[in-house]
């Protein structure tokens, strides 16, 4: 469509997307009974207008529309929702790398006249020079292609923009103060954002790939992890390391297990405060892996889970034993 209205020497495109049955009624309206359609104004039907995403609107800015309109139904406000918090993200993208004007506008109007006056309200932008590209891969992967290429054509290409609360992109802070490294947060994340390492105690994150859904926050023990929505064209594609720690290692054994960290604040939380925890060989066991936890546990004298003295095994012998023990007494009674 860009390409046919380039060539026929059209400017200043703009995109008006809308729901298939309400939006050609009204065209078809003010075709036929107002000013229709502005010359630069391309429609597009869609099933529904809330599939948008800002994976798309910015992907159209970046083919050369200068603003994308979307054209709901009145009916269906209440489900636009989503629509509205996806061009709020476009927006804050736009304004953050320096483009003016209002480019992305939602209009839920069943009036002719009021959508004929909407379109055709004169507007003044800086030009966004389109570009073919390839959307391939996933909204993600299509999103950040045409985030990267409107950043390259930005009036202000700033490294770092900050987005708001919600968005899908941005870091996590960690107070690594806090950070016990009991790795929690690494089985909540399902972006694998953040990462665990296999040799030592290490929590490492890729912003990159953090899509700011809050499961690491709620489960964080020590409440250390916030949420900070932003894009970061300079960087964050690559781990970087929160936190490491040198292992603990068991004192029986020397096994490493846990960290110094995690040992150490439990151990403080429950020495001489919980009644199994009063003296020093019940601490020590929290300074122990799991294997020598278990030889030690059946070592202390007043482990409550101690059982008594097994009985001795029986066998037949024993019984014919007795029996003939019995056989013996009785008979000598009987003799006396
Ligand atoms: S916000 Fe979600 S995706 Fe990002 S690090 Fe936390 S759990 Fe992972
Ligand atoms: S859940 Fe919290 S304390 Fe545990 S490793 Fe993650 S940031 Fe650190």
């Amino acid at each position: 469509m860009m390409a046919a209205y380039r060539g026929a020497g059209g400017k200043a495109p703009e995109l008006l997307v809308h729901d298939e049955e309400h939006g050609s009624e009204l065209i078809a309206v003010m075709a036929r009974f107002g000013r229709g359609l502005p010359a630069n104004v391309i429609p597009i039907g869609l099933h529904a207008v809330t599939e948008i995403g800002h994976d798309t609107i910015l992907s159209a800015l970046l083919f050369g529309f200068q603003r994308i309109n979307v054209l709901a139904s009145p009916d269906k406000m209440a489900e636009l929702g989503a629509l509205n918090t996806q061009c709020d993200l476009a927006r804050a993208v736009l304004q953050g790398l320096g483009y003016t004007g209002d480019r992305v506008a939602v209009i839920g109007e069943a009036d002719p006249d009021a959508v004929e006056e909407a379109l055709h309200e004169v507007r003044t932008f800086d030009e966004i020079t389109g570009r073919a590209f390839a959307p391939e891969g996933g909204k993600r992967d299509v999103a950040r292609l045409a985030f990267s290429a409107l950043h390259e054509m930005a009036p202000a290409p700033v490294d770092v923009i900050e987005l708001p609360q919600g968005a899908p992109y941005g870091r996590v802070d960690i107070n690594a103060d806090g950070c016990t490294l009991c790795l929690a947060c690494v089985g909540a994340c399902p972006a694998a954002a953040l990462n665990a390492d296999d040799d030592k105690p290490r929590l490492s994150f890729t912003e990159a790939a953090c899509v700011q859904c809050g499961l690491c926050v709620a489960t964080c023990p020590e409440k250390v992890i916030t949420l900070e929505p932003r894009y970061n064209f300079a960087g964050g594609l690559l781990p970087e390391t929160v936190k490491e720690e040198e292992p603990f290692e068991c004192i029986r054994c020397s096994k490493p297990f846990g960290t110094k960290s995690t040992i150490e604040t439990i151990v403080k939380k429950l020495e001489g405060k919980h009644s199994m925890f009063q003296g020093t060989a019940q601490v020590d066991l929290i300074k122990m892996c799991d294997n020598c936890r278990v030889f030690a546990m059946s070592e202390v004298q007043d482990d409550p889970m101690k059982l008594g003295e097994r009985p001795k095994m029986r066998t037949t012998e024993d019984y014919i034993m007795e029996a003939e023990a019995e056989k013996a007494a009785a008979k000598d009674k009987g003799e006396a």
